[in-house]
């Protein structure tokens, strides 16, 4: 991965005018998190109230969440890379209609792929899925099970969002699940580069780690 392609990307995408979700009262397109040479990708949908306030995805409650799922499964956020479909947060946190969201994937994510050339790409919830797979595709259905995108293996799992709403058996459930299909992408991903490291002696605290992009935000907006 070319670090000048990468940048070039980055100052487009904090440019990037190209649908009315600039004109949402937000700070600007969120980029992404983690390592840009990690073989793993998470796509999540977009940003929210934290997201948008530090440039950053899933680093609010959902975030959190996240962290905590890949740490049980041998990963930390900063050695996958993280990104969303939708790069600017929708007014209200309304959900991102489905044309928004291909609108921004096929410009941005499109070139993040490109750029970073994962070997596996978890999708967090029924956006990200839909965008590689079309209007009826069901998370419910489909989750944990593994598909091809252009010779990448796909697989789809709930979005950190999602545990958040659930209680009782239904949550604990539903985080098994997660567990199990997070671990089944960690090791699709060690397969596919054996001699990368995935995981860092401690859990990142990305608030920390993301204040300077945060403060480049606050004086931009
Ligand atoms: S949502 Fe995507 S396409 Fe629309 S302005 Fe933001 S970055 Fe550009």
């Amino acid at each position: 991965m070319s670090e000048e392609k990468m940048a070039a990307w980055l100052k487009s995408l904090s440019a990037c005018t190209d649908c009315e979700l600039h004109q949402e009262g937000n700070l600007g397109p969120v980029q992404f998190s983690g390592d840009s040479s990690s073989p793993l990708m998470f796509v999540g949908e977009g940003p929210g109230g934290v997201e948008d306030e530090y440039g950053v995805p899933l680093v609010g409650p959902s975030g959190k969440l996240l962290d905590k799922a890949l740490w049980s499964v041998g990963l930390t956020r900063d050695h996958v890379y993280v990104t969303n479909i939708i790069k600017c947060r929708p007014k209200n946190n309304r959900t991102p209609t489905l044309e928004e969201g291909k609108r921004c994937a096929n410009i941005h994510l499109v070139k993040e792929i490109e750029l970073v050339q994962p070997k596996v790409i978890v999708c967090l919830g029924k956006v990200a899925f839909q965008y590689f797979y079309g209007r009826t595709a069901s998370i419910m259905r489909n989750r944990g099970k593994w598909f091809q995108w252009h010779d990448i293996p796909v697989m789809p799992t709930y979005h950190p969002a999602f545990l958040l709403r659930q209680t009782g058996h239904e949550l604990v459930e539903s985080k098994w699940q997660v567990y199990y299909d997070f671990k089944a992408a960690a090791e699709k991903a060690k397969e596919a580069m054996p001699d990368f490291i995935f995981k860092s002696p401690e859990q990142p605290d990305l608030l920390t780690l993301y204040a300077d992009v945060k403060e480049q935000r606050q004086k931009k907006g």
